[in-house]
């Protein structure tokens, strides 16, 4: 009798286990799918859009931009964050934090923005073109990030008002369907896989722990700020890349 009840209590453990990966690894996924519902489908000639853009940059590595939207305020590049909890950040921060369950579990995550320039830098650079680009970041109701400092972090309601503000830049249909093009171009003849993209990610921080520089292969070097020590590339000033020392 016992002995049932304690091969009952696994079975319920591994179940827990189980649904619990499940819901976690859809959760990035349903969030994306909210926001591509709300951008629509591609009209020609009004608005392009393109979801889940993963493209390969150099060999070895990748890519991945949620959501492309290209309407006459320019190219949005869009980063979704179904992360609940309460978020804190600043544009200039590395880190960002999100506090869980009344304060007892704190997660720190890149900074969604600086990664989303990095997004806009890969597409200025494979469609020679700049100034046209809208960094967008956005949060699902389950956020609370009123306390995130940033122009470029907002929640998805206020998505449909926001790609139809003027920006101050204007694209014919003529441009937005060219840079369209390019873009689908740049999906077909870069192709890599998910896994290949996860690998290229894993390699990267490899890279860095050996003290090479992830963005053109030379060596980091310390440096000094007025914010103290961090690691440069031994290419600066050809290449920007920096690490802070955490
Ligand atoms: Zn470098």
């Amino acid at each position: 009798m016992f002995y049932a009840f304690l091969v009952i209590l696994f079975i319920v453990f591994i179940a827990a286990i189980i649904i619990k990966q499940k819901t976690s690894e859809s959760k990035g996924d349903s969030g994306e799918n909210a926001v591509s519902k709300i951008l629509g489908k591609t009209i020609n000639g009004e608005k392009y859009i393109i979801n889940d853009l993963l493209f390969e940059t150099e060999p070895g590595k990748s890519c991945q931009i949620d959501h492309v939207l290209i309407n006459p305020h320019g190219i949005w590049v869009i980063e979704t964050k179904n992360y609940a909890g309460k978020i804190y950040g600043q544009d200039n921060q590395r880190e960002w934090i999100q506090i869980l369950a009344y304060g007892n579990e704190k997660n720190t995550f890149y900074n969604p923005v600086k990664q989303n320039s990095t997004h806009i830098y890969q597409l200025s650079k494979k469609l020679n073109v700049k100034k046209v680009f809208q960094n967008l970041v956005i949060f699902l109701p389950q956020a609370d990030i009123t306390d995130v400092n940033s122009d470029y972090v907002h929640y998805i309601d206020e998505l449909p008002e926001l790609v139809n503000k003027d920006t101050g830049v204007l694209l014919s249909s003529e441009k937005m369907e060219y840079f369209y093009n390019c873009l689908i171009d740049l999906k077909n003849t870069n192709i890599v896989s998910k896994s290949e993209h996860i690998e290229n990610i894993y390699k990267m921080q490899e890279q860095l722990q050996q003290g090479i520089c992830p963005r053109c292969g030379g060596k980091l070097v310390l440096r000094k700020s007025k914010n103290g020590l961090f690691y440069g590339c031994s290419n600066h000033p050809e290449c920007k890349f920096t690490k802070k020392i955490s």
